[in-house]
Parts: C-alpha cells; structure tokens; sequence
C-alpha cells in the first residue's frame, strides 16, 4: 500500500510532509531537510545507530522510506 504523505505533517514545521528524509517526515523546505539531517547525527548518524547495535531505520519507518525511493 502506497504511502500518502500527505497524511503527515513535517516534524519541523508542521507544514504538510513532502519528503521522508532520515527516516523523519518533513516538508521541501531545506532548512526542514537541514534539520532532519542534523538530527539523525548527519550523513554518518546512521551508522553510528548500527555501532551501537540499533536498527539504522525505525523497522516501523522502512517500508515507507523504500517506498520513497521510488519517487
Ligand atoms: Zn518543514
């Protein structure tokens, strides 16, 4: 079943989401990619989750964020 962003908001600006960037949904606005990327501890965040034994996407958030890379 596809994905309808548009039932999420950005967790940045509440705005409608656009985008699922580091597995947090946010809008196109690059200042909310910023932070999202910020958030996830930047381009090696998620390997800094697998070095501490957690899953590098919430298992919850992976089907949605394959989904995206359709697009
Ligand atoms: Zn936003």
């Amino acid at each position: 079943m596809p994905l309808n962003l548009e039932d999420y908001t950005c967790e940045f600006c509440g705005k409608t989401c656009k985008n699922i960037i580091y597995a947090a949904f946010v809008c196109d606005d690059p200042e909310c990619i910023e932070k999202a990327r910020v958030a996830r501890g930047g381009p090696g965040g998620h390997m800094k989750r697998k070095a501490e034994g957690k899953p590098i996407i919430p298992t919850d958030l992976e089907p949605m964020v394959e989904e995206n890379k359709k697009l």
